[in-house]
């Protein structure tokens, strides 16, 4: 942990950089907490650049909080189309419901109670809307942390991402948190990158302890890498009336808050010799076996999804070619 002296120097610095170097992207506009809100979903999952075209397009569609409480999902839904992890655009929706119908908080603490607002989103809310002097901490952040303080602790355990929290947050104690967070964040995605780092450009060059080592390509530590599994999942397409059964997915480990196909899903050691294709989705290889009945599950949460609203309804490709494949061998 930095002396307070020397964290009051780095905040400055970083700070004083941020404001002469900052991009003029769409959410910095003004300090909106709905526009902030949505940006930071967004820019979870791909980069800034990936993001705007997104943003843009998602902001004329709902430009204010009642807009997009008051859509249909699956508007939402088709809003959000080519930036994948549906889940978020649902839990999305569900928490501006919520804070349409309570009032937008203002605080870490009262943010982190609300459904869809994970300790990354209520933070990066809580202080670059509303100035809370509390840390943020994203991928970028921890290689930056990392580097500048020399440290190797293993960031992806709850031991190693608290002692970088209170770093963060003894940085952010500023009159300007918001620039603090966002020049952390900016440093992460343009100038301390993962592979060969424009150091002369940094902020803190002259005191970064990974530069000072010679020693850059050692930090942040790495995530040891989760294991491949292999799955067979055998969905059940049933039709009837020109519309498809889904079901919510309670049975798979993958496409986790979908709603997918009935069927069941095994582990196994080997592929199996027979598939119908295959999928990938994060750490799961998926052998698909498509299987068809004209017999609706007889108890359970379900709904029918017409055949003409399939990619309206079920952005997962993975399930629309499960239907697809069907379609053609039958
Ligand atoms: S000096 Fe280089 S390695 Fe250190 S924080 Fe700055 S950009 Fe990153």
């Amino acid at each position: 942990m930095p002396k307070q002296k020397s964290a009051i120097e780095d905040s400055q610095a970083l700070i004083e950089w941020y404001r002469g170097v900052k991009r003029d992207l769409p959410w910095r506009k003004n300090r909106d907490p709905y526009r902030i809100w949505v940006s930071e979903v967004m820019l979870q999952q791909t980069t800034v650049a990936a993001v705007i075209p997104f943003y843009e397009r998602f902001m004329k569609r709902f430009p204010t909080l009642k807009s997009l409480a008051e859509a249909p999902t699956e508007d939402v839904i088709e809003n959000w189309a080519g930036l994948g992890y549906y889940s978020r655009a649902r839990n999305l929706h569900k928490s501006a419901q919520v804070l349409h119908s309570r009032g937008f908080p203002k605080t870490f603490a009262e943010f982190i109670e609300l459904p869809g607002f994970g300790p990354y989103t209520a933070r990066a809310v809580a202080s670059l809307a509303f100035d809370e002097k509390t840390g943020v901490l994203d991928g970028n952040v921890i290689r930056v942390l990392s580097r500048r303080y020399g440290l190797k602790l293993e960031w992806w355990k709850p031991q190693g991402r608290n002692q970088l929290q209170q770093l963060a947050d003894a940085l952010a104690q500023v009159d300007q948190p918001a620039d603090l967070n966002q020049g952390l964040m900016e440093l992460g995605a343009t100038v301390c990158t993962p592979q060969s780092p424009t150091c002369l450009l940094c902020p803190w060059a002259k005191v970064c302890v990974a530069r000072h080592l010679h020693a850059i390509p050692e930090y942040p530590l790495k995530k040891p890498r989760r294991d491949r599994e292999v799955w067979h999942w055998r969905p059940v397409v049933v039709e009837h009336d020109g519309s498809v059964l889904l079901v919510p997915n309670d049975y798979a480990p993958f496409l986790k808050g979908h709603w997918i196909l009935p069927g069941e899903a095994e582990i196994l050691s080997a592929p199996p010799s027979n598939f119908d294709y295959k999928g990938t989705v994060t750490h799961h290889d998926i052998f698909v076996s498509i299987g068809r009945s004209r017999r609706k599950p007889k108890a359970g949460e379900m709904k029918w999804v017409p055949m003409d609203r399939l990619s309206r309804e079920i952005p997962a490709s993975m399930i629309r070619k499960a239907i697809e494949k069907s379609r053609v061998t039958s």
